[in-house]
């Protein structure tokens, strides 16, 4: 019985060895092969102590199930741009915006498919070199998301067209019709409104629009105390700001009115208009559209209101004329820039030739 045993206990003590042997065969077997096929990857091999490695291998040969690349892990999800087509003519430099959630800043390149048309630097600022189309890529560095915008470089008309006293209910069909031809606006928001239609505002600006001031409730500032002026500027501010992120970009004093006060209080460049469009008085969409195709011209200022729907209607139906025309929409800001003129705080500007 004893004999027995031990005999016993000798083949279970030979068998354990034999095991022990055996696994610490595949472990190296694994070691080895998992370090051969990804050399480059080999501080993130599977680890032997992976219990899931461990129960599925069951020879050496097998550890090639591990040998799949380990995920790189793409934080971001999705990019969009501002825009599907970029219109610029040679030599000029336009922004594009990318939108995403890079939580864990994963980063992004920018890529352009035929820089001898358009070159694209690491900000999205694109500058045209030769008259063409191409594309520009927006992607996260892993590569797993992109986004692309058509660029066309050719000769266009630079043009601003302004819209006041919004947020109304007629702005987001604006901004939608504004966005399905790659144009921008500047708009002079009167701050009262803005709260209540923040998330048009928002979407307005990630869309490439400017935001700028057209006071708190449209005030007449030049019969205004200069601390009732601070006000409805700061107020405006501080509205803009928790809907876009920023503050107002530029300011455009109610009924075009302003004095030396007005200037001094002003932080940032000031807009009257070079094209009175008299939409405000004259509510007929056929009148808006005529007025616009008429005063239509480089570098012009023009001014129309987004509280007016006849007015939203009236440059919508515009919007294909002057696209066949070879006119480019921009924001005022973006005007001056593409026009090499500056801005100055507390200045008026009355057009952009
Ligand atoms: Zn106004």
């Amino acid at each position: 019985m004893e004999i027995f045993m031990k005999k016993k206990f000798l083949k279970t003590l030979c068998l354990t060895a034999l095991g022990i042997f055996i696994c610490s065969t595949i472990t190296m077997a694994e070691e080895i092969t998992t370090s051969a096929v990804i050399p480059e990857t080999s501080t993130t091999v599977i680890s032997t102590t992976d219990t899931t490695v461990a129960s599925t291998t069951n020879t050496p040969t097998d550890a090639t199930i591990v040998k799949k690349k380990p995920k790189i892990k793409s934080t971001i999800k999705k990019i969009s741009l501002n825009k599907t087509v970029l219109r610029l003519n040679k030599k000029d430099s336009r922004s594009l915006k990318a939108l995403y959630t890079d939580k864990k800043k994963e980063g992004i390149i920018w890529v352009s498919k035929n820089p001898s048309i358009a070159k694209v630097n690491k900000k999205g600022v694109v500058t045209g070199k030769k008259k063409g189309t191409t594309y520009v890529y927006c992607m996260s560095k892993s590569k797993k998301v992109k986004a692309k915008c058509k660029v066309v470089v050719g000769n266009f008309k630079y043009m601003a067209v302004t819209f006041d006293d919004g947020p109304s209910p007629y702005t987001k069909k604006l901004v939608d019709s504004l966005k399905k031809y790659n144009y921008n606006s500047t708009f002079f928001v009167v701050g009262q409104y803005v709260t209540a239609k923040k998330s048009v505002l928002k979407e307005s600006f990630n869309n490439g629009n400017e935001i700028g001031s057209h006071s708190y409730d449209h005030a007449k500032l030049t019969s205004l105390s200069e601390s009732d002026i601070k006000s409805e500027f700061n107020k405006t501010k501080s509205v803009v700001k928790s809907a876009i992120g920023i503050y107002p970009t530029l300011i455009r004093p109610p009924y075009g009115s302003f004095n030396d006060t007005v200037s001094k209080l002003a932080d940032v460049p000031m807009i009257y208009w070079s094209v009175d469009t008299l939409d405000w008085k004259n509510r007929n969409v056929n009148y808006v559209y005529k007025e616009i195709i008429k005063s239509a011209d480089k570098g012009e200022i023009i001014l129309l209101h987004d509280s007016h729907p006849t007015s939203v209607d009236g440059f919508i139906k515009a919007l294909p004329e002057l696209n066949k025309k070879g006119y480019e929409l921009v924001t005022v800001s973006e005007l001056f820039k593409l026009n090499k003129k500056n801005l100055k705080p507390g200045t008026m500007y009355y057009n952009c030739y």
